[in-house]
């Protein structure tokens, strides 16, 4: 077996190394297939389930007179839509974050629980539309996905990247996280793991604002190895010592 192949196999063991968190941005897959560009839906309202109104596209509740029902967001709108306003990579997360406490804050289901199940549960499904969208876009490897998809462009858990140097780091990396005895040397690693995330994500920003999608679909995948790291550093926890009768 190759150096590559093995070091594939031991990622793929590893398994949060290939994998991301289930279902971010799946929902919303097949329909960005069908609409490249965002925006596009901007122009066209969306009728009140309750009262009839028409509303903006992006409205989260109805501002019709006194009825404030939520109103479900149409197929046409994206995450960016909602809390960003146009797709770009660089994002204030902090005012990401902001819209979103806001949105969910309009819309969360203990307001609705006096009124009916309707409500209630249009109130619990923007909620979680809402959560998936936060969670997409706050995350540099999840946005530049999500922005992929958005043009059609779609990167398999199982690509990787043919770079024998990046793959010759990203197994030093691993070697370097499976041999981490303690919170300092993990620390070190993260430092190290948040540069190159910064670093990519620059470079990211660049390919997008020049509408290379080639080298951003690259540029993501390789992200992903990175976000991947952070997420073993984030959750790390020192191996509990077993005592074995047989060698103590
Ligand atoms: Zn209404």
């Amino acid at each position: 077996m190759s150096r590559v192949t093995l070091l594939t196999a031991q990622l793929l063991r590893r398994g949060r190394l290939l994998l991301s968190p289930p279902a971010i941005g799946a929902s919303f897959a097949s329909q960005a297939q069908s609409k490249p560009a965002s925006g596009q839906a901007s122009g066209k309202g969306k009728q009140c389930w309750k009262c009839k109104a028409i509303l903006p596209v992006h409205a989260l509740i109805c501002t019709n007179g006194k009825c404030g029902a939520v109103v479900p967001l149409s197929d046409h709108v994206n995450y960016f839509d909602v809390l960003v306003g146009t797709p770009t990579f660089d994002i204030d997360v902090q005012d990401v974050r902001k819209r979103f406490l806001r949105a969910q804050q309009q819309t969360h289901p203990d307001n609705f629980s006096v009124l009916g199940e309707m409500d209630r549960r249009m109130a619990e499904t923007q909620s979680s539309w809402l959560n998936r969208a936060y969670n997409t876009l706050k995350n540099p490897y999840e946005r530049a996905k999500y922005m992929l998809e958005l043009q059609g462009i779609y990167i398999s858990e199982e690509e990787s990247i043919q770079e024998p140097e990046f793959l010759e780091q990203v197994f030093e990396i691993n070697e370097a996280l499976d041999d981490a005895v303690d919170k300092k040397a993990v620390k070190a690693i993260k430092v190290d793991n948040d540069e190159r995330i910064k670093h990519v994500s620059s470079q990211l920003s660049e390919a997008f604002e020049q509408s290379d999608l080639m080298e951003a679909r690259i540029l993501t995948i390789k992200l992903r190895y990175w976000d991947n790291v952070k997420d073993i550093v984030d959750n790390w926890a020192p191996t509990p010592v077993v005592n074995n009768p047989h060698t103590g």
